[in-house]
């Protein structure tokens, strides 16, 4: 555990903490599914046609899955999606981001010590312009892609004109709405945990704090007093690579150029120890509005936009006015009205209600808008590559 641990921080920089906590997740999911797996995979009985003695629903696997994977949890993504579509009885190819070549591997060395046929999961040390290739082999029947959104549009334009299956895991811009009756410390707790939590580089953070005019001072200083207390190489580390710091810079420089107040973080020197190419600390901005990069673009690093909405209503308005819809959260101590709103109002795929979005093997996850299509994890998650296929015996 500690190796695979140790891979994927060198692979993309977390603290070893968040690397071991990444891999006990792993091993959270596969004995999750081993307890639910055949239980989904069960055939369905439905009332009988008209004349017929039985109907039923039976899962068969699709065959060759190729899956595209992204570096930011190098272990969890290719787990999440790889174990139930192997259990299902496909076979998964995949192809990890460059930096992460190690991990995957490591993920093909490990099930190739399972009691399961020789091949059966394979990591292709391959480049985009393979990815094609690999999707239009005959025995390819799927592909599972999660990314930036550019990547999820060519590889499901590809699939859709070759009519093969795909599930698309994109980006969020998701926004945490607090309203004016919140639990304003539990608010900013769940906020900086969530964003400074994988150096923000998570797609699930959220990306925008909604707050109600009445109560944005009070927020704001909770934030800082929460991100004061974060310490680099233990609550977050450095971007995964010396890009990937230009981009957040650039975004929060162009931000402020717009009108955003930077309250706390931006450009710093690294801290001591640290390798100095890809630091980018826990940042705060404030007044961003509509129109600026920080709400518009998902910025992909530890960068906390909080703005201002003037009652209930505009909090909503704000939260949904976005072309992705990942997921949302809700604060509010009215609990019934915050369910009512993560229900009725949040356009998202998943909304939780008064803490932070997390992803779970329990629970179905993946977005609408631009943020994807079809589910991980969950009975979802396993089905999403089968032949749902109809049964009726007269
Ligand atoms: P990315 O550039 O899209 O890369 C993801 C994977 O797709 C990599 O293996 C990449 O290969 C490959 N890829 C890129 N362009 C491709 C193309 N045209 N055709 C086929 N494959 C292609 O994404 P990233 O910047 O590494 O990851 C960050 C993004 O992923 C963020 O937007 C984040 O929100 C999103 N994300 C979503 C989820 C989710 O579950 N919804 C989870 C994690 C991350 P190369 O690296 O070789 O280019």
């Amino acid at each position: 555990m500690k190796q695979v641990a140790e891979l994927v921080c060198q692979e993309m920089g977390k603290p070893l903490a968040q690397g071991k906590a990444e891999v006990m997740k792993c091993a959270y999911l596969v004995d999750w599914y081993v307890e639910h797996g055949a239980t989904f995979l069960a055939d369905t009985e439905y009332p009988a046609l008209p004349g017929f003695k039985k109907s039923y629903v039976t899962y068969q696997p699709l065959g060759t899955v190729l899956a595209v994977m992204p570096w930011n949890f190098p272990i969890w993504q290719v787990v999440r999606m790889g174990i139930p579509t192997l259990m299902a009885g496909n076979s998964v190819l995949l192809k990890h981001a460059p930096n992460c070549f190690g991990s995957g591997l490591a993920c093909e060395e490990l099930l190739s010590k399972l009691d399961i046929p020789d091949g059966l999961f394979r990591s292709l040390v391959i480049d985009v312009p393979q990815v094609t290739t690999v999707l239009e082999h005959p025995s390819v029947q799927g592909v599972a892609l999660t990314g930036s959104e550019g990547a999820g549009r060519a590889v499901a334009a590809k699939a859709g004109s070759l009519l093969k299956k795909a599930v698309i895991e994109l980006g969020g811009s998701d926004a945490y709405a607090i309203l004016a009756d919140a639990d304003l410390d539990a608010a900013a707790e769940a906020v900086v945990n969530a964003r400074v939590a994988n150096s923000g580089q998570t797609c699930i953070a959220p990306k925008r704090a909604i707050v109600d005019k009445r109560v944005k001072a009070a927020f704001e200083q909770k934030v800082l007093e929460k991100v004061a207390s974060k310490t680099y190489g233990v609550d977050f580390g450095p971007l995964v690579h010396p890009k990937g710091r230009d981009d957040v810079a650039a975004q929060v420089a162009e931000s402020q150029t717009q009108g955003a107040r930077l309250l706390c973080g931006g450009p710093s020197e690294p801290p001591a120890g640290d390798c100095g190419k890809s630091f980018y600390p826990p940042t705060v901005l404030t007044d961003v509005k509509p129109g600026m990069t920080a709400f518009e673009t998902e910025i992909f690093g530890p960068v906390i936009a909080i703005i201002e909405a003037e009652d209930e209503a505009d909090v909503l308005r704000l939260s949904n006015q976005t072309n992705y819809g990942l997921a949302g959260a809700v604060f509010t101590k009215d609990l019934e009205k915050g369910e009512r709103l993560a229900v009725s109002e949040i356009e998202a795929g998943m909304c939780f209600v008064n803490d932070f979005v997390r992803s779970d093997p329990s629970l179905p996850f993946g977005g609408v808008k631009n943020s994807g299509l079809g589910r991980e994890c969950a009975a979802f998650g396993m089905l999403e590559f089968v032949n749902v296929k109809t049964i009726c015996v007269k």
